[in-house]
């Protein structure tokens, strides 16, 4: 038996690899750990431990397993690591060389990639080979990327149903899983939806009453004004399949991003509809001109957006009573809950001119923050900066 080295074994798969279109079987982890053990048996090494990452990219380096091999390097537990090869560390050339020329012979930890001969305690000219096939290796990533996304792209233009779970109304078909169908209870509550919002009834207002009938919403916790805003802008109702709406930074940054209009794929006729789409757009027509309306008289008020609530700190929202002909205030929060602050109800123009007496000129208004407390009372504070 070698005693020199405590083995650390480090196996990785990502969906990615086992993606059977992609011929990548051979990155198998059984493959992995059959040639691993086989070189751990030839040369009489001590296992101390397997890491193994499934279903994790190697395009950055937080995995589970990686991190606690990491660990164990720092607790002084592992002083050599074993892998398949070189992309089974990683696909991120920088960070990749960074662990193999860097980290590993700092911590005294002799690494070795079987397939690619690389071993840093002995002299060979693979080690030296190691960077441009990690650089490779990064390639083949960003290829495999986009390979994935062109397969994608090519099953949406197909019309074809890619997400995890219908939209709420629908079902997937048990025949199908590409395709949707009605699903009889829920698609009725998506009718009565759209029917309230016709009706003139707000997304608030819609919410409030789907809740006191006790009716599960799609996420299922209780129904919001937002969540009523998701349904009746979801073209999907009307028959058509919405896609590539979403994407991603890169192939090493997963944040999502949302795409312009433009490169949405929408495919029609590919499920029944629930909603006629004259419906759908007479609703979204009247919505945008709602919007319009109430931006633009809030243009021109002085202190818009510079009102905060003493009570509980949130900004006091200003809407226009059309019977009475004036603006009022009231705390965003009290708005949403009543429970959570109090009604500050308060003429709008009242405030600005109990604040216009306090400042002498209109200029640095930008400067100004104004606070109002339940007693109507206000506080006005001047932001100096530093
Ligand atoms: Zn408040």
């Amino acid at each position: 038996m070698n005693n020199d080295y405590n083995v650390g074994v480090y196996i990785r798969l990502s969906k990615e690899d086992s993606d059977k279109s992609l011929n990548r079987e051979s990155e198998s982890i059984k493959n992995q750990r059959k040639l691993i053990y086989n070189y751990l048996k030839e040369n009489k090494l001590n296992l101390y431990k397997e890491y193994v990452d499934d279903g994790y990219t190697g395009t950055n380096f937080d995995r589970p397993g990686f991190n606690s091999l990491i660990k164990d390097i720092q607790d002084g537990k592992i002083n050599m690591i074993i892998t398949k090869d070189l992309s089974r560390l990683g696909r991120d050339y920088i960070k990749t060389g960074y662990y193999v020329e860097e980290y590993f012979p700092m911590k005294k930890v002799r690494y070795v990639s079987l397939l690619d001969g690389v071993d840093t305690y002995k002299n060979t000219n693979n080690n030296d080979i190691a960077p441009f096939k990690a650089l490779f290796n990064d390639m083949v990533s960003k290829d495999t990327s986009k390979k994935i996304k062109s397969i994608l792209k090519t099953k949406k233009e197909r019309g074809l149903f890619l997400g995890s779970r219908a939209p709420y109304g629908y079902k997937k078909d048990p025949l199908n899983k590409n395709k949707l169908i009605i699903d009889e209870k829920t698609s009725k509550i998506v009718k009565k939806i759209f029917k309230l919002s016709l009706d003139g009834k707000s997304n608030q207002a819609i919410a409030e009453h789907l809740n006191k009938q006790g009716v599960s919403s799609p996420s299922n916790s209780e129904w919001s004004s937002s969540s009523v805003y998701n349904i009746l802008n979801n073209k999907e109702y009307t028959g058509c399949l919405v896609s590539n709406v979403w994407t991603s930074i890169s192939y090493k940054n997963k944040t999502r991003i949302k795409r312009s209009q433009s490169e949405w794929i929408i495919i029609h006729n590919t499920h029944e509809k629930i909603i006629d789409k004259k419906i759908f757009d007479l609703i979204k027509k009247k919505k945008n001109q709602k919007r319009k309306k109430t931006f633009k008289m809030k243009e021109n008020l002085l202190l818009d957006g510079k009102i905060y609530c003493e009570d509980c700190g949130s900004k006091m929202g200003i809407s226009y009573l059309k019977n009475r002909g004036y603006y009022v205030l009231n705390c965003n929060k009290y708005k949403k809950n009543a429970k959570k602050c109090f009604s500050h109800y308060i003429k709008y123009k009242d405030l600005e001119n109990r604040f216009l007496e306090y400042i002498d000129t209109k200029e640095k208004l930008e400067d100004y923050k104004v606070y109002v407390n339940s007693n109507r009372k206000l506080r006005i504070v001047q932001i100096i900066d530093e």
